[in-house]
């Protein structure tokens, strides 16, 4: 048989053309222009030379040009390489020559680093995004302007299943990004499984845009989910949060699907006004949400919050809290349906050792939903993948009825005089002081006790806390082995490009001598 994830826009496009696909800066584009001016972009595409497997990096942001080159490169059965927009030249040049890309799609307000970095890496450029006023000054060619000569592919290429759908570079806490390769069969799947069983996403919902399209949880859970029933998207290229406030009142945003940071600044901005959307649920997911966020998102705007896990490995998601079902908070809920989990001995390395329920060990996944592996890297690839299962690298415990808990990263795990301390429960204890609104736990490299426990905190806009009150306030709430012994106040916290908290620069800042 044969599948391709450009169906997901096709077919809807097809059957509700009229229906809203994206709604951005208050203007509603329908599947039925979108998928018209997907096949034109994808005829423009195919006369450069594009073809089945050839590999297009994109670099633009949440527009509806995403859309159209995203699903217009699937639709010829190339394979997409989105690119981190926070990128700069050389780590764009990399990602093209380790992808094999033969073309570059970069948005205008991203030339500045594409083009050195496309020149270096002998890949062509073309552009999106440029306005018309613009066209005859930008220094590449418009994909829109050689859309309009191109014919249109009458319709996409339906391709194997097992055949490479995206390649998305993990930012590599340790070495260099790695290209996870994403075949279309797990795509798909992963949509048709979250509808069908996991989630609630209808046709006339408006689900809250501001993930980023090149991540896999906006990719998968917001683009390719929404696009598969028909639901409209409310884009937000940037993400403010009192913008993403408005605009979700003023569009009726139904569902909010975010990362945790993300969540604190809507509760945030639901301090600094009266409005609020008529939300059916909200899904948490990319980092652990602290216990006290989620009760009081909860409590601002009047909805049940799901959270799941998942990887880029894994397309993304491996466990939710379902709609529908009791939600257990604190926990990442029950493996998705065709996705395996256990907990695997994380001591043994070169064959997977299960252990039984409620015993802390590493998370391990199979299922329709894992990658074909890291692109031109066996040996990463069979680190990582062994007897089948994928290691997810992340703690956790399951218990016997198949509820999942993450307990930290392996990495991110402090060892103080010989005890494991891990992060994200500290985290969830700080965040309950009424001053702090986030917190990162980090171990530094110590000479006595190995590392030592670090915490950088944000205070809450308008409130005052001392670094002694905070570690005053923790270390009467856990053990004396793993309170922080240091606090750094900070205004903000260094976040990654799909609003996670970077613990790597975190330990790089507060360490005593460079690691
Ligand atoms: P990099 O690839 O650079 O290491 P990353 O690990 O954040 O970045 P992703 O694939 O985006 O890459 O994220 C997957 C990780 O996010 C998981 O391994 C896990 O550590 C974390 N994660 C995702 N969801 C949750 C959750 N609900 N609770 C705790 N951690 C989560």
């Amino acid at each position: 048989g044969t599948l391709s994830v450009a169906a997901i826009l096709a077919e809807t496009a097809r059957r509700k053309p009229e229906r809203t696909a994206f709604v951005i800066g208050g203007r509603h584009v329908r599947y039925g222009e979108l998928w018209d001016q997907t096949r034109a972009y994808a005829g423009a595409l195919r006369d450069r030379g594009v073809g089945p497997g050839d590999r297009v990096a994109l670099l633009v942001p949440n527009v509806p040009d995403f859309a159209r080159t995203y699903y217009g490169v699937l639709a010829l059965g190339a394979v997409v390489v989105p690119v981190h927009l926070l990128f700069k030249a050389e780590e764009i040049e990399y990602v093209l020559r380790d992808s094999g890309a033969t073309l570059l799609v970069a948005a205008a307000p991203m030339l500045a680093e594409a083009l050195p970095a496309a020149a270096a890496a002998g890949v062509p450029v073309v552009t999106v995004l440029v306005p018309d006023e613009h066209a005859a000054a930008v220094p590449a060619p418009r994909l829109e302007d050689e859309a309009g000569r191109a014919a249109p592919i009458a319709r996409y290429a339906s391709v194997n299943p097992l055949a490479p759908a995206t390649i998305l570079y993990t930012s590599g806490t340790t070495g260099r990004p790695k290209g996870a390769v994403a075949t279309h069969l797990a795509l798909v799947e992963q949509v048709h499984v979250t509808l069908i069983d996991a989630g609630d996403v209808r046709p006339d919902d408006v689900v809250f845009g501001g993930l980023p399209f090149f991540h896999t949880f906006g990719q998968s859970a917001v683009l390719n989910t929404c696009f598969r029933v028909g639901a409209a998207v409310l884009l937000l290229p940037r993400f403010d949060p009192d913008e993403a406030l408005e605009q979700m009142v003023e569009h009726g945003a139904t569902i909010f699907t975010a990362v945790p940071t993300m969540f604190l600044g809507l509760v945030q901005a639901a301090e600094r006004s009266a409005v609020r959307p008529t939300l059916k649920y909200a899904v948490s997911g990319g980092a652990a949400l602290p216990l006290a966020l989620l009760e009081a998102f909860e409590n601002a705007f009047d909805a049940s919050v799901h959270e799941g896990y998942g990887l880029t490995e894994t397309a993304p998601t491996v466990s939710f809290n379902h709609v529908g079902e009791p939600i257990r908070p604190g926990t990442v809920g029950r493996p998705i349906w065709g996705v395996e989990v256990a907990i695997a001995d994380p001591d043994v390395e070169d064959r997977i050792e299960l252990l039984g329920p409620d015993v802390l060990g590493e998370v391990v996944v199979r299922g329709h939903n894992l990658f074909k592996g890291y692109l031109g890297r066996p040996e990463a690839t069979a680190e990582v993948v062994v007897d089948g299962w994928f290691r997810t690298g992340d703690l956790g415990t399951m218990t016997a009825d198949d509820v999942v808990t993450i307990v930290d990263r392996k990495k991110d795990m402090i060892v103080r005089n010989g005890y494991n301390v891990y992060p994200t429960e500290i985290e969830d204890v700080m965040v309950r002081h009424p001053a702090v609104a986030q917190a990162a736990v980090f171990g530094v490299p110590d000479e006595q006790r190995g590392q030592e426990v670090h915490a950088a905190v944000v205070l809450m806009p308008g409130r005052q806390a001392t670094a002694e009150e905070i570690v005053e306030f923790t270390s009467s709430r856990v053990a004396a082995y793993k309170f922080p012994r240091v606090v750094h106040l900070t205004e903000t916290l260094p976040l990654g490009g799909s609003g996670k908290v970077l613990k790597r620069e975190l330990v790089a800042t507060y360490s005593p001598a460079p690691v």
